[in-house]
């Protein structure tokens, strides 16, 4: 067993620059309250696979400006990004903060696959080039003989492939009018890709709205919300630019996003015009939240029998911090039993693009979360993060967003 008090800690450090605020090694407390929360740490039970350790690599790297191994650098790199470690550290350490900042600073430079995959969640344009085929792929009879070919593997995109649906290619309407008495105009956040992998839950999102009756807008120039970018090492700044320039622009009374990996980066945009990213985030809401606060009080749902488990998103938990509010729809549906699942502090292993680059530790992580959905013997397992949702659903039964659920129970 190792010793959690056995680090060798350095004074503290000092904030860079105008950025926010970097705490020094010294604000870590060597507590290891961290230590048990960190899915790493689960997976490999070392000291150098903890929050504690990294958070040591993070300062040598931004702080002390020390030289730092290549074994410091793989157990950093290992990191989920799932922010478990924040919620529960009383020193409130940034961790999330820090490691993009680090990433930033190694400035990986992203291979052939990556650079495309990059350019894909970019561009508009290649993907709705790139979705017919890929449908013509998927129905085409050619991905079994593709598969046993080995290509896939040789290109490392067999991991991408195996999560692959077909995709919608119609694209979404501009305007959803509300249903009676208009109450108000929300914006919905769609992304880059939900449009064709996720219009199940686009669709119930703007059946829900229009029913407590708010008109729907849907931005056609909106783009990928700069996630995966930020958290790989490359800029976001084009495309938090252009998500604030494109909502900022519309008189709406809310803007809602739907996936909670999504919302989380949306929550935290900043940009070179402070004045913009502020009023951008004043009107940007997790649609759980506002459908509970604008719900009407005659709206009544069809009962269910239904057992449903709650899988709580690390986005969800950890940055938005509003998980309450799913269980609070989903009591709206009369009969309904809803549970959380067991050891929801775990990260799935999604981690946005974790199950592409690190998909060994990404599927041992699933497995232990499979086998408590199998545990929890729920007809339903909700999950509000598209990513977490297809993660998990691969090989299993099909996991949904919440709001899929809660639409299916509005009486015609
Ligand atoms: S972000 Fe998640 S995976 Fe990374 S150190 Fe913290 S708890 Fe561990
Ligand atoms: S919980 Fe915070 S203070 Fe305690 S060891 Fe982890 S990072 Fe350090």
């Amino acid at each position: 067993m190792f010793d959690f008090m056995d680090m060798d800690y350095d004074e503290p450090g000092e904030s860079i620059g105008s950025g926010p605020y970097i705490p020094g090694a010294s604000e870590c407390l060597r507590c290891g309250m961290c230590v048990s929360s960190c899915p790493t740490f689960r997976l490999f039970q070392i000291d150098e696979e903890t929050p504690r350790r990294r958070i040591r690599t993070l300062s040598k790297l931004l702080v002390e400006n020390l030289q730092v191994s290549a074994d410091e650098l793989r157990h950093l790199d290992n990191c989920l990004q799932c922010r478990a470690c924040e919620t529960i550290c009383p020193s409130q350490m940034a961790y999330g903060q820090l490691f993009d900042q680090a990433q930033a600073q190694l400035k990986a430079r992203p291979g052939w696959l990556a650079k495309s995959a990059f350019k894909l969640i970019e561009n508009k344009r290649w993907r709705t080039r790139l979705m017919p085929l890929l449908s013509v792929y998927l129905k085409s009879g050619l991905q079994k003989p593709i598969r046993r070919s080995g290509l896939l593997k040789k290109l490392h995109l067999a991991d991408a492939e195996a999560l692959l649906d077909k995709p919608v290619l119609q694209a979404l309407a501009a305007c959803y009018p509300a249903n009676g008495t208009l109450r108000g105009q929300v914006a919905l956040f769609t992304g880059c890709i939900a449009e064709h992998f996720d219009r199940e839950t686009l669709q119930a999102a703007i059946k829900l709205l229009n029913a407590i009756g708010y008109e729907v807008l849907i931005p056609p120039q909106q783009g990928c919300c700069g996630a995966i970018h930020q958290h790989n090492g490359q800029s976001a700044a084009a495309l938090i630019a252009n998500n604030i320039s494109v909502f900022n622009a519309l008189d709406v009374d809310a803007v809602l996003h739907t996936a909670t990996g999504c919302g989380a980066m949306l929550s935290e945009y900043q940009s070179h015009d402070d004045l913009a990213a502020q009023l951008f985030r004043q009107r940007l809401y997790d649609i759980n939240d506002f459908l509970l606060e604008h719900w009407p009080d005659q709206l009544q749902l069809t009962p269910s029998t239904l057992k449903v488990a709650v899988h709580e998103p690390c986005s969800q938990r950890n940055i938005l911090k509003n998980q309450a509010a799913v269980y609070a729809l989903l009591e709206k549906i009369p009969g309904l039993s809803v549970a959380a699942l067991a050891d929801n502090h775990i990260c799935c292993g999604a981690g946005g693009s974790y199950m592409l680059t690190h998909p060994d530790n990404a599927a041992q992580l699933r497995v232990l979360k499979q086998h408590i959905i199998a545990d929890s013997s729920a007809d339903v397992v909700v999950s509000g993060n598209f990513g977490c949702a297809v993660f998990l659903s691969a090989d299993q039964s099909k996991i949904e967003h919440p709001l899929q659920l809660l639409a299916r129970h509005l009486a015609d």
